[in-house]
Formats: structure tokens, C-alpha cells, sequence
């Protein structure tokens, strides 16, 4: 029992047995009895109401001095809400001092409610986004930075990848940006400086154009000797089979620099899509016409189907690579008679392009690197059928700047499927 009860029954017994005592000695023992009860009730009431009425007041300070279980229950209230405080207290330092480290970590922090406005952002995001305090405080984040890669990537539901924007302070630096959930509802906008990284793209793309730019001008020249040289009739036959390798080795090395130069040209953040209306089934239609050409002896079968109302907003030039690398690929690596099929159409809300084969497939383990430069399942069969290593690459950074997709489905000894998906908002209809 607490000692609160105990002295209040302590008190109760004596009100009781005093009353008792009186009334005995004046012969109502009963009485006696009642009005010390009563006493006693009056005394708890107005004990009670002393404390309930500190309560009221928000119980600061000690309790009244009122002895029994009412002061009992007072100094339970008091010591649970002394540490209540100290925890707030100690809450209160954490969180003042998490807002003093992420105020001055260097990326920029941007916390946004459910509606995309401010609630809160560090010292960074004032320097990288421009950001006023308080006046950007509730301020749509859209509304402050306005880009449309900016716009399009906070609008969308989809976060998990980062995007690269001009900073709004100069356009000659960039920065890396990506949404992270936070809380149930609100979402953290992380900004980091990227510009350093860009210089080294940019000096890496510029060497590789102008390495492969110098490299044109003497394969053009060799090309050229090369089919003089060919074209002798009186070349010894000795010399026939050792010119006809370097003629090949040539073509590839042409073949090289140009994938190369069109890589670089692709990556290049200044590289813009000369985007028009292109009438994708003509597209197919003329690539396969090369695509039949190619395959010629080795009699694959081909299956088309096409959606010939289904037109795209894209850079012709881009995408007709794209596409031509994965067919050609088809026919390079599926054997002889083997089936390729070639689709363009919906799927859901996309326009995608389709290349399937029953060729050897590709284990589970290359996919994923499949579309890196120069990453080759089979270094000697790609050489051979005359491949740079380069294909795959070219087609996702094609997808890439279409805001698009390269999917990769394989297995070995089945086939493989290539799936290209441009977003819905580039799709057309062609009319008549
Ligand atoms: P390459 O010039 O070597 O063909 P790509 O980037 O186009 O380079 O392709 C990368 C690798 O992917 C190829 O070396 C090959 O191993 C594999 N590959 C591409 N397409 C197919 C296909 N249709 N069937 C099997 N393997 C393929």
C-alpha cells in the first residue's frame, strides 16, 4: 500500500474512533460516528478541490500542502510532469542541435510539405537555390526554380533517380538534385554543387571528339588507297588476303570513330535533340530494307508488327541509331534461320520499339552492365561480326535524352528481348 492511502485510512480511523469517543461520552455513540464521517467527507472534498483547482492552473510548482491521498495524487502529477519536462528539454536540445548540423551541412536541404511548399531550408540551399529567409518560408518550390527538368522530375511520382540542372544563381554551374520521402508526407529536396564534375565530363567528351575527329581525316585517306588497291586486277595473290584484312580493320576502326563521335555528341549536356515529328513506321520500313540486305545469306526469318498510325516527337537521327543497333545486333548475333521479330506499338501509356530474337541469349549475370562501353559478353564473336562495343551504349543514352527507357530481358539458349519505351507525352498519331 502507498503511504498516501496509509495515512489517509490513519486519518479516516481516527475521525471515526474520535467521533466514536465523543459520542459515546455523550451518549450517542452512533452520532458521533456519523458526524465525524461527515467531517471527514467535507475535509477530502475540499482537499481535493484545493488540488483539483492546482491542477487547473497547470500544476506549476509544488502541490498544496493538503496531506493524505489528495496530496498523494498531486505529487504524482508534479514529479511525472518535472520529467516530462526534462525529457522536452532534452528533446529540444537534440532537435535545436540536428537543426544546427544539417543548417550547416554542405549540400542544400530543402524540407517540403505535402503540397510542395517550404517548410524549412539550411544555409546551402540559400547559397545554391538562391532561397530568402523567411520570405520563401510557404512558398511553392516550382514557383522559385523554374526549370522544366526541375518542374517535370518534382511534379512526378517517381524520385528514384537524381536529376542535373543549371543552377539558377549562374548558368555556367550545375547541380546534381534528388527528392528524398521524409516523414509520412513531406519530402526532403537534396542539392549538391556539380559542377566539377561536369568540367570532367566536358574534357573527357571533348577529347574523345577531337581524338576521333583526327582520326577521320586518315582513315578517310587509307579507305580511299584501300579501294584502289582492291580494285587492282593485277595484285599479286599473296597480297590479296592480308589487304582484304586490313580493308576490314579499317572499315572497323571507321566504324569505331564514328560510334564514338556519336556517344560523345549524345552525352554532351549541351548536345540539344533536334526534335520534329517522325513518322516511326516509314522509319522500320527503310531500316529494313538494310536489315534484309544484312541478313541476306544467313535467311532469318522476320516478323513485323507495326502500328503504322504511330508517329513520335524525337530527334530522327537519334533514334533511327537506336533502333538500327538493336536490329542489326539481332541479326549479328542470332544464327542462321533463327526468327527476329520487330515491334512498334502501345504499351500502357508509351510508345515502345521491340527486338526479339531466338538467338544464344545472354546470362543473367551481363545484363545489367550490358549497355556500358565496350562491354562485351563475347570480346571475340562481337569483334567478329564486326562490333564496336559500343551499340547498346548509344541506344540508352538515346532513350536517355528521349526521357526514356532501354530494357534488357535475356536467357540463354531462348533469346533476348530489347525493349525501347519513349514516354506517352511524345507519342502522335498520324492522320490521312
Ligand atoms: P557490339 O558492338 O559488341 O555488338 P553492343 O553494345 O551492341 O556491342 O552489344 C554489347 C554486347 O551485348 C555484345 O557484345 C553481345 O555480347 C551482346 N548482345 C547484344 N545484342 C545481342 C543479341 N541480340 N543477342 C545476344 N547477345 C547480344
Amino acid at each position: 500500500m502507498s503511504e498516501g492511502w496509509g495515512n489517509e485510512l490513519l486519518r479516516l480511523g481516527l475521525w471515526l474512533i474520535g467521533g466514536l469517543i465523543v459520542g459515546a461520552v455523550f451518549g450517542h455513540a452512533l452520532w458521533g460516528l456519523l458526524l465525524s464521517s461527515l467531517v471527514y467527507l467535507g475535509q477530502l472534498l475540499y482537499h481535493l478541490k484545493r488540488i483539483v483547482r492546482w491542477l487547473s492552473k497547470g500544476a506549476v510548482g509544488a502541490p498544496p500542502n493538503v496531506g493524505g491521498i489528495a496530496e498523494y495524487i498531486g505529487e504524482q502529477v508534479y514529479q511525472r510532469q518535472r520529467r516530462n519536462l526534462k525529457r522536452r528539454r532534452r528533446l529540444a536540445g537534440m532537435v535545436s542541435s540536428f537543426r544546427d548540423s544539417m543548417a550547416n551541412i554542405p549540400d542544400g536541404l530543402v524540407l517540403l510539405n505535402e503540397q510542395r511548399k517550404i517548410s524549412w531550408f539550411n544555409n546551402a540551399a540559400r547559397e545554391y537555390l538562391g532561397l530568402k529567409y523567411p520570405a520563401d518560408i510557404d512558398q511553392r518550390i516550382d514557383n522559385l526554380v523554374r526549370q522544366p527538368v526541375f518542374t517535370d522530375y518534382i511534379l512526378s511520382a517517381d524520385h528514384t533517380r537524381t536529376i542535373e540542372v543549371h543552377s539558377p544563381m549562374s548558368s555556367a554551374s550545375h547541380q546534381e538534385m534528388r527528392v528524398l520521402p521524409f516523414g509520412d508526407t513531406q519530402q526532403l529536396l537534396i542539392v549538391r554543387d556539380a559542377s566539377l564534375l561536369h568540367r570532367l565530363q566536358k574534357i573527357r567528351s571533348d577529347f574523345v571528339i577531337n581524338a576521333s575527329h583526327e582520326l577521320r581525316t586518315p582513315l578517310t585517306v587509307m579507305r580511299g588507297y584501300m579501294e584502289i588497291v582492291e580494285d587492282d586486277e593485277n595484285l599479286p595473290e599473296d597480297l590479296q588476303r592480308p589487304l582484304k584484312q586490313v580493308a576490314r580493320q579499317v572499315a572497323r576502326m571507321d566504324r569505331l570513330v564514328n560510334d564514338l563521335l556519336e556517344l560523345a555528341s549524345l552525352e554532351r549536356e549541351d548536345a540539344r535533340l533536334n526534335e520534329t515529328l517522325v513518322d516511326i513506321p516509314a522509319l522500320i520500313k527503310g531500316l529494313m530494307q538494310e536489315a534484309y540486305a544484312l541478313s541476306s545469306d544467313n535467311k532469318h526469318e522476320f516478323v513485323l508488327r507495326i502500328d503504322q498510325n504511330l508517329a513520335l516527337l524525337a530527334d530522327k537521327k537519334a533514334v533511327l541509331s537506336a533502333m538500327s543497333n538493336l536490329v542489326f545486333n539481332a541479326i549479328h548475333y542470332t544464327p542462321a534461320k533463327g526468327k527476329i521479330t520487330v515491334s512498334w506499338g502501345i504499351h500502357g501509356d508509351q510508345a515502345c520499339f521491340l527486338v526479339e530474337d531466338n538467338g544464344p541469349g545472354i546470362a543473367e549475370q551481363h545484363l545489367s552492365r550490358l549497355s556500358e562501353r565496350f562491354y562485351r559478353v563475347d570480346v571475340s564473336r562481337s569483334r567478329d561480326s564486326g562490333g564496336t562495343g559500343l551499340g547498346l551504349s548509344i541506344v540508352r543514352h538515346v532513350m536517355v535524352s528521349h526521357g526514356g527507357e532501354l530494357d534488357i530481358e535475356s536467357e540463354l539458349g531462348v533469346g533476348s528481348r530489347f525493349t525501347c519505351c519513349f514516354p506517352g507525352t511524345r507519342v502522335r498519331q498520324l492522320t490521312g
